[in-house]
């Protein structure tokens, strides 16, 4: 990615990735709280049902306590009763004591007491005031034990072994009343039979008796039950909550949905249904569950058969159990009404979480634009800025170019100049001294030990110095460059011609054996000699010559030459010497 297109992605970024950022984050809140609540609808109905079922227990065990708690004061009950009646018949008597005493005879008081008290019943007479005198004979008996009045029964056990009359005595003597369990038969009974009875006995010791009354422990339970069950139906009137009480053995006690089914036995049911749900619900409770059941039953409120589901327990230390139940169909129906409500308001939260998702992500996409905007500014002037400080690395530049360029024309030309100057003679392109040896010593060494000859020329312009002296240096110049260009005129362009010194020459003559450098060398005589120079008419020059010799070296060759010169100078000048 280059930085133009980078740049283009950090502007765009934002406005993308802002906006997609909230619209995610709400797109995700929404989706979880919709799972969420279709979770908690898929739920509903097992909660509400687990919710009923509790309910249904609480319902139970709270009729419960209220049978517990009137069992529990089934003694204080019972003391109660007897010790009222006891009092009261204790009351009696001593009335009629106070009233006839001394009106009337002792027996004669005796036996008012006894017929008065005889009267004093209780439960269809199966409890009444018995009289016994302190030696254990019996006075005043039950209506039904009424044959045995004047027996002494201190010798008397009840079922369990007591002696009741004994301990009654004992009672009696010691703190003048109280209580004591035995047990007894009971009138219009089996005579065998043994029924628990809470006794109470006073002194009246008036005429050396007690006086005393029981009451059966069943009846009083009995009684406690009844009372206990009038509550239940009272906390129980309403069709959706109620309570069926069994005993175990299928007889309905308390039924508050339907008190017209009170005192039948369930399992005598006509329905066929019935009976089996009763035998079923008893079996259940009878192997110790305290249990769920479900079964059809007719369900009052539409008259239709449907599931039901009932919780039983059994009531402790009675023969009762309590029961409460509901039908599935209606927590169904609460479920689905539950539901459309919660449905209701979930579509109004959603509803809600989607506007604020479109607000908030358009306040973020005008954020993003803003944000976006201002990276683009700061970008501008970044580029602005980088753009300014280009151009002027750019001028630079160029300036420094012209100056190298400059420079370099100028190295160019001075390079040019010093390699003239060092190569060529400056009045007229020909090699200098410094030159010409370099390439006369180099060809030399080239070819000394092979078969080519090669000659050397020496010239020197005779009389030079009077040129100068008669028509000045300038015009000892022109006489140097017209004997330059006359000698080149005469040579070849592979001959080596180099001006030496002053108004001195050499030819180096490669492939020239002596003779033909002499024929040269004449011919430049003689083209000198001949030429119309300006200024001065006429010049001339002396010519040495030599051809190389084997063995002999750059300095042996340069003497011999310069020797050669000589004599033609000494032997009258304007001539060719050779050696
Ligand atoms: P000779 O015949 O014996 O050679 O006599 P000459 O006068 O030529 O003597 P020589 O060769 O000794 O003198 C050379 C003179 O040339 C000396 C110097 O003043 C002059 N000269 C050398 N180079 C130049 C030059 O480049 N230009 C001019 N005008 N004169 C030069
Ligand atoms: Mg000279
Ligand atoms: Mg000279």
């Amino acid at each position: 990615m280059n930085t133009k297109n980078l740049i283009r992605f950090i502007i765009i970024a934002p406005i993308i990735a802002i906006p997609l950022i909230v619209f995610l984050f709400f797109y995700m809140s929404i989706s979880h709280s919709e799972e969420m609540f279709n979770n908690s609808i898929k739920n509903l109905k097992q909660e509400l049902l687990l919710k009923e079922k509790d309910n249904t227990i609480s319902k139970v065990q709270m009729a419960i306590e209220i049978l517990n708690y009137e069992n529990s004061t089934i003694n204080e009950k019972l003391k109660q009763k007897v010790r009222d009646r006891v009092n009261k018949a204790f009351a009696i008597g001593s009335t009629i004591y106070t009233h006839n005493n001394g009106l009337k005879s002792s027996n004669e008081i005796k036996k008012m007491i006894i017929e008065v008290l005889r009267t004093m019943t209780w439960n269809n007479a199966q409890s009444s005031i018995f009289i016994l005198d302190k030696n254990g004979v019996l006075v005043l008996a039950p209506e039904y034990l009424k044959h045995q009045e004047g027996e002494n029964l201190i010798g008397l056990q009840d079922a369990s072994g007591q002696y009741i009359i004994k301990n009654e005595i004992d009672i009696v003597k010691n703190s003048g009343e109280g209580f004591l369990w035995d047990t007894f038969t009971r009138p219009n009974q089996d005579k065998n039979t043994q029924y628990q009875q809470m006794a109470f006995v006073k002194d009246f010791k008036i005429f050396n008796w007690y006086l005393g009354s029981s009451e059966y422990l069943d009846i009083t339970k009995k009684e406690i039950e009844k009372s206990a069950i009038t509550i239940l139906r009272n906390i129980n009137k309403n069709k959706n909550d109620y309570f069926f009480i069994y005993d175990m053995d299928g007889n309905i006690i308390l039924h508050s949905l339907n008190p017209e089914l009170e005192g039948k036995n369930f399992l005598d049911s006509p329905d066929k249904n019935d009976r089996a749900v009763a035998s079923k619900l008893l079996d259940s409770i009878k192997k110790g569950g305290n249990n769920f059941n479900s079964y059809y039953w007719k369900n009052p409120n539409n008259g239709l058969f449907e599931e039901k589901i009932s919780y039983f327990e059994k009531v402790p230390n009675t023969n009762l159990m309590i029961g409460s139940g509901f039908y599935t169909k209606e927590i169904d129906a609460i479920a689905d009404e539950k539901k459309r409500e919660l449905e209701e308001t979930n579509i109004q939260e959603l509803n809600i979480m989607k506007i604020y998702s479109i607000i908030f992500v358009m306040l973020s996409t005008f954020a993003a634009l803003f944000i976006s905007k201002k990276l683009q500014e700061k970008f501008n002037i970044l580029k602005k800025n980088l753009k300014q400080k280009t151009d002027e690395l750019i001028l630079l530049n160029e300036e420094l170019e012209g100056k190298v360029e400059a420079r370099t024309n100028q190295l160019k030309i001075a390079y040019e100049n010093m390699r003239k100057l060092a190569n060529t003679d400056f009045l007229k392109q020909i090699h200098n001294r410094f030159s010409f040896l370099n390439q006369f010593n180099s060809l030399l060494n080239r070819y000394k030990n092979s078969e080519i000859e090669f000659s050397l020329i020496m010239i020197d312009i005779d009389f030079f110095k009077n040129i100068n002296d008669n028509y000045g240096h300038h015009t000892g110049d022109y006489v140097i460059i017209e004997v330059t260009k006359l000698a080149k005129e005469c040579l070849r362009e592979s001959d080596i011609f180099g001006r030496v010194g002053g108004e001195e020459f050499m030819v180096l003559l490669l492939y020239t054996s002596l003779g033909a450098a002499e024929e040269i060398a004449q011919r430049i005589r003689a083209k000198i000699d001949k030429h119309d120079f300006k200024y001065i008419k006429h010049a001339t020059v002396s010519i040495g010559v030599v051809s190389y010799k084997k063995d002999e070296d750059s300095t042996d060759m340069l003497k011999r030459v310069d020797k050669a010169l000589y004599e033609a100078k000494n032997s009258g000048r304007n001539r060719v010497c050779s050696i």
